[in-house]
């Protein structure tokens, strides 16, 4: 699960989203080898529940058999922390609205080495030093801190896209990189992200249980799509939308972003541990909404 420092951003993105963060800030020392950093604004963790959240099958977001049935929030394993303080230096400071003191916790290749009180700022920073000190071999695949940083780049913009209403931020080795407004304008963050004025158009399709919000950039230099997908605020490389869109959009090139919103139990999130990929229900319905999209925006039948 947890595979570069890209995966750690990921899934320490998903708990400042699930805790209501309206700000994320990521630090990365040399491509995140050395340190990474990711602070929120979001609901904190109590002092008392702070080793409790780093371990494994520990997670405050679902109670019973009924909830996983609909989650809607992004974690519902309790494993993401557990698993990278298993292989690394792991540090969690943390203050909730309302408590006077914040916690630290700190973690060494899985071995709990400090839990005491400090003073900090509400909300939730984690330091993940030495990702894979543990794991000599593992270290080994790591690509460039270039490398590295490009993707958790790219990470960012895809949730930058996804939620707009969120600021988010991103440092390398001090230097401000990638940052969002968080003012919730999806227009003019993709107009920043895509860097030209041209046209962009925007609709909205589907029903209540499976709506779409897609927006198009127009290319015409362009022979290919770019094709970027968000299931319930996540950005998914699924096969069949991947497919789907992909041959819809081939004739009517540019970039395309594909935001659905779904009946969480049309949806079953749980086949891929880094949840990347989705399953659908009614793989049909999701076909024809994409098609409908493309073809209100574009206004051609598509081949
Ligand atoms: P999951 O997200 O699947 O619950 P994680 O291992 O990612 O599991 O996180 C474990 C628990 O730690 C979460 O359920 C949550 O209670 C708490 N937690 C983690 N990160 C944050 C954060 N940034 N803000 C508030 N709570 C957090
Ligand atoms: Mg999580």
């Amino acid at each position: 699960m947890v595979e570069r420092p890209a995966s750690v951003v990921k899934e320490a993105v998903e708990n400042s989203l699930d805790a209501g963060a309206t700000e994320v800030k990521v630090s990365l020392y040399e491509g995140g080898k050395v340190r990474i950093v990711v602070e929120d604004n979001g609901e904190g963790i109590a002092f008392d529940e702070l080793p409790l959240a780093a371990a494994r099958h520990a997670t405050s977001k679902i109670r019973t058999v009924e909830e996983l049935e609909r989650i809607r929030t992004l974690g519902f394993r309790g494993e993401a922390l557990a698993s990278i303080s298993a292989v690394s230096r792991f540090e969690v400071r943390s203050r909730r609205e309302g408590d006077e003191t914040g916690g630290l916790l700190r973690i060494e290749g899985g071995r709990q080495v400090m839990h005491t009180p400090v003073s900090c700022r509400r909300g939730t920073r984690l330091s993940v030093e030495d990702l894979f000190y543990t794991l000599p071999a593992r270290r080994k695949f790591l690509k460039s801190a270039a490398s590295e940083e490009r993707r958790v780049s790219s990470l960012l913009r895809d949730f930058a896209v996804a939620y707009p209403s969120v600021a988010f931020s991103e440092s390398r080795d001090g230097k401000a990189g990638f940052s969002s407004s968080g003012d919730g304008d999806r227009e003019r963050l993709l107009r920043d992200l895509w860097g030209d004025a041209g046209e962009l158009r925007r609709c909205e399709t589907g029903a209540s249980h499976l709506s779409l919000e897609c927006w198009w950039a127009p290319f015409p230099g362009k022979t290919r799509s770019l094709v970027t997908s968000f299931v319930n605020g996540r950005a998914v490389s699924d096969p069949l939308i991947r497919s789907a869109a992909g041959s819809l959009c081939r004739a009517c090139p540019g970039n395309w972003v594909f935001l659905f919103s779904l009946d969480p139990e049309l949806l079953d999130a749980n086949i891929h541990p880094t949840k990347a990929e989705v399953r659908f229900r009614y793989p049909g319905e999701v076909f024809d909404t994409i098609q409908q999209a493309v073809l209100k925006l574009s206004g051609r039948v598509p081949s």
